[in-house]
């Protein structure tokens, strides 16, 4: 008990050393980000929100777009929920939008349309996690809190030489814990943002960290024990479930068939070509589309490229046909299918990006 005490204290020691380096090393070196221009809370929740599951190139431009239509919260709080899809796609996660907008809801609510300063408020609204409600206090309030996401562990388990599982939840809970209270008052937010940079520029994730580059390496023991390929340890991911699926690209004149998702499950609400299970040759494709759209009438098929689409958990092996239909006013299409030209389709349906791989006219 003694020991573990004493380790305790000796990681927090470490924790406290490392804060005046990375302050120093982010005055020079902090990339320069468009949500760091005016970090309001507003934009370093969008950013935050972003920036989960993507990569900042990528979402450079998203934010720029979705602020200059949802410049604040009530914004957001008002847009429809297919243009909200719409400003997303290519993001993917969707679910985290919807979040957002609940958020703002409630937000305007309860908060006169601005998000609470305190972390322990910002933890309680919908989709902000503790890493986002340590990022907003921190860097739009200048509150101590700490936003410890896989960089931040990944660093401190280095620089302590720390074995422990930093997928386990407890882990976690105690390192934020134990960094909370050596958080550097109104700095916070530089030393939350110093780590990001550093996690993403020079203790990276993937690869080997670019050490000789680093404010932290004459305390590091992941380095000094040449650790630094075992720490941080992590364990086994889940491998992904494969499920095959047949897309149908069904194209009547310029228009494409589109179908709705169910409001619940993966891509949830999003547009889509109709698919199903399994893998089919073309005659049970065609058969397929004839069960789906009674009445109509296939003029030809194509077999396009199979393609391959990774979700977290899940890993779509796709094959697909383009089939031709013969135009038909009279056709009445079940509920939840629309034919939609190319203009219709870049303005009003979201797609998901698993569809990205078959480029249409
Ligand atoms: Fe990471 Fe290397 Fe710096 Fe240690 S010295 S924190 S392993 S980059």
């Amino acid at each position: 008990m003694l020991y573990h005490v004493k380790e305790r204290n000796t990681d927090v020691n470490k924790y406290e050393e490392m804060i005046p380096y990375l302050l120093h090393w982010y005055r020079f070196h902090a990339r320069v980000l468009p949500w760091r221009e005016d970090p309001s809370a507003y934009h370093v929740w969008v950013s935050e929100i972003m920036l989960q599951q993507t990569r900042v190139e990528a979402v450079r431009s998203y934010y720029h777009r979705f602020l200059s239509e949802l410049p604040d919260i009530a914004a957001l709080a008002a847009c429809p929920e297919d243009r909200l899809l719409k400003l997303w796609e290519g993001l993917g996660y969707y679910s985290r939008v919807r979040n957002m907008k609940r958020c703002a809801q409630v937000v305007c609510e309860e908060y006169d349309g601005r998000l609470p300063e305190e972390a322990a408020l910002l933890r309680k609204l919908p989709g902000i996690g503790s890493y986002t409600a340590g990022a907003i206090a921190s860097i739009a309030f200048r509150k101590p809190e700490p936003a410890v996401d896989g960089n931040f562990l990944r660093v401190l388990s280095r620089i302590t030489g720390s074995r422990e599982d930093i997928s386990d939840a407890t882990v976690k809970r105690r390192m934020e814990d134990e960094l909370r209270a050596v958080m550097p008052g109104e700095e916070s937010g530089a030393l939350n943002q110093a780590i990001m940079d550093l996690g993403a520029m020079i203790c990276i994730p993937n690869g080997a960290p670019h050490c000789e580059e680093c404010p932290l390496v004459h305390m590091c023991e992941a380095f000094r024990e040449g650790l630094t390929g075992e720490i941080p340890k992590k364990a086994a991911k889940k491998a992904r479930r494969i499920e095959e699926r047949t897309v149908l690209i069904v194209r009547s004149g310029d228009r494409i068939l589109l179908r709705k998702r169910p409001e619940k499950g993966l891509l949830a609400g999003l547009w889509e070509y109709p698919n199903e299970d399994g893998t089919l040759h073309a005659t049970e494709a065609k058969e397929l589309l004839i069960r789906l759209i009674p009445g109509i009438c296939i003029e030809g098929t194509r077999k396009l490229k199979a393609a391959k689409h990774i979700f977290t958990h899940i890993e779509w092996h796709m094959t697909a046909y383009e089939i031709s239909v013969k135009e038909n006013p009279e056709l009445t299409l079940p509920a939840g299918y629309h034919f939609a030209g190319s203009v219709e389709r870049a303005e009003g349906y979201s797609l998901p990006s698993a569809y990205d791989k078959w480029k249409l006219s």
